[in-house]
């Protein structure tokens, strides 16, 4: 095929026999979303440039060189969004909904664009669902968002493949008096940091943390800890959610080099981690950001979030083999019909069953066929019955029920009689 009439490298089709773990996934989410108390919104995938230089910041890795920026046609400068955080504070300011104090709970699903190097588990699009809380500003929010991915692992059956890393970068005033520690002891130790490390001293120091240059790394052995300069009131919020993941029994280690990409994070940061899929090690990851809206043009109003990759954690389903038996069958029966005036009989039965059992998965066959042909697609599909109607049955006024899949022999039901029988046998998604 010519090159212009591929996907974009990186950009990736989710086929048909991908969707169902997909859907399966993302269904998972919203029921317990919901469960919580957390209302979706739904954000445009594009914004003003500047929206995200302001909020992720000039000196990060994606607002460097990985957005997709472009010119629209009346010359505005508009960018794919790279995350959500940035348009849903957009949204929430320019609504209003967060004015005089309002707690929203929120949450969104969708693509995300970032031009990086396409490998396992990343991609340049790809998906996340995301979630903020505005207004609440207690340890007791951010161990929500832990609680509630906690239980998310367990009904996916992957709790035991994460890990949960937590950090806290202090108020505004304690980083600001850790970052001068850190380049003070970073300075004295110039010339052995790699030259990306040598930039961000300059430009982001914290982000020094992050490297993955094993000098740097030994330097940082050494290096002054945050912990140590968490003033009173950060101090106290990190311990309170210290506490209420040990009331819950949620383990978590540690990770005083946990800083997070985005520039916009204080106090509580987290990252949920697995080793199950090489160097794309992390399925979610977020913390509070109590500064972000008054930094975009807002009243003092406090934030905290996460956001999970949706790719990295079917990656994971998939590789530890945690998908349910019912997902991969879409059909629950399949009726074939021989003759014209069967088809008829057919359609019109089907959609009585239909109006009987809404959540029954019937596939009617199309596109006509001999016995054997409609008989193997009705096999193919994975339906578990087929209905058959041919000229016996349709003297009778009955249709063959046939097991497909076990034991069971071939019976007659009675037309009127077929809803009920299927209500017995099919258990309804
Ligand atoms: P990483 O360190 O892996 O680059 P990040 O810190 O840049 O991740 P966030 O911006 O916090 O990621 O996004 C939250 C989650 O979205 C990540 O934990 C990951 O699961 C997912 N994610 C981020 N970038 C990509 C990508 N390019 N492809 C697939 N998933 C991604
Ligand atoms: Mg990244």
């Amino acid at each position: 095929m010519s090159k212009s009439l591929q996907a974009i490298r990186g950009m990736n089709d989710i086929l048909p026999e991908q969707t169902p773990l997909w859907r399966y996934f993302e269904g998972t989410v919203a029921r317990l979303l919901d469960n919580y108390g957390y209302k979706q919104i739904r954000m445009p995938i594009v914004e003003f440039t500047e929206l995200f230089k302001r909020s992720i910041g000039e000196v990060t890795d994606i607002v460097e060189k990985e957005m997709y920026t472009f010119e629209d046609r009346n010359g505005d400068s508009l960018t794919l969004r790279p995350e959500g955080t940035a348009a849903c504070v957009r949204a929430v300011l320019e609504h209003g909904i967060t004015g005089g104090g309002q707690v929203q709970k929120l949450w969104y699903i969708g693509p995300m664009f970032r031009h990086e190097r396409p490998q396992k588990g990343r991609y340049r699009q790809f998906h996340q669902i995301g979630l903020e809380v505005f207004n609440l500003d207690g340890p007791d929010i951010d161990a929500e968002l832990i609680i509630m991915t906690w239980r998310l692992w367990g009904e996916l059956g992957i709790r035991d493949a994460v890990k949960l890393e937590l950090n806290s970068l202090g108020t505004s005033e304690s980083r600001g008096r850790y970052r001068e520690a850190l380049v003070e002891y970073l300075s004295a130790h110039h010339d052995k940091l790699d030259e990306d490390s040598q930039r961000r001293l300059k430009t982001n120091p914290l982000r020094v943390l992050d490297t993955k240059n094993a000098e740097t790394q030994a330097v940082l052995v050494d290096a002054p800890k945050m912990a140590e300069y968490l003033d009173e009131e950060s101090r106290a919020h990190f311990e309170g959610l210290k506490s209420r993941l040990d009331a819950v029994g949620i383990p978590y280690v540690l990770n005083t080099k946990l800083v997070r990409g985005l520039d916009y994070y204080s106090k509580t940061v987290f990252e949920w981690v697995t080793d199950k899929l090489g160097a794309q090690g992390t399925v979610c990851a977020g913390g509070r950001y109590d500064g972000l809206v008054e930094q975009m043009g807002g009243k003092p109003t406090t934030g905290v979030g996460f956001a999970m990759g949706i790719e990295r954690l079917v990656l994971m389903l998939e590789t530890l083999e945690q998908i349910p038996e019912e997902i991969s069958r879409q059909v629950d029966v399949y009726l074939c019909a021989f003759g014209e005036e069967a088809e008829l009989a057919g359609l019109a039965l089907a959609e009585r069953v239909r109006d009987q059992l809404p959540n029954l998965r019937l596939q009617v066959n199309a596109g006509a066929g001999s016995f054997k042909s409609q008989f193997k697609k009705a096999d193919k599909s994975g339906a578990l019955y087929a209905l058959i109607l041919g000229d016996d049955e349709m003297a009778q006024q009955v249709v063959g029920f046939k097991p497909l899949r076990g034991q069971g022999e071939q019976q007659s039901i009675a037309w009127d009689a077929l809803a009920a029988h299927l209500a017995t046998c099919v258990v309804q998604g």
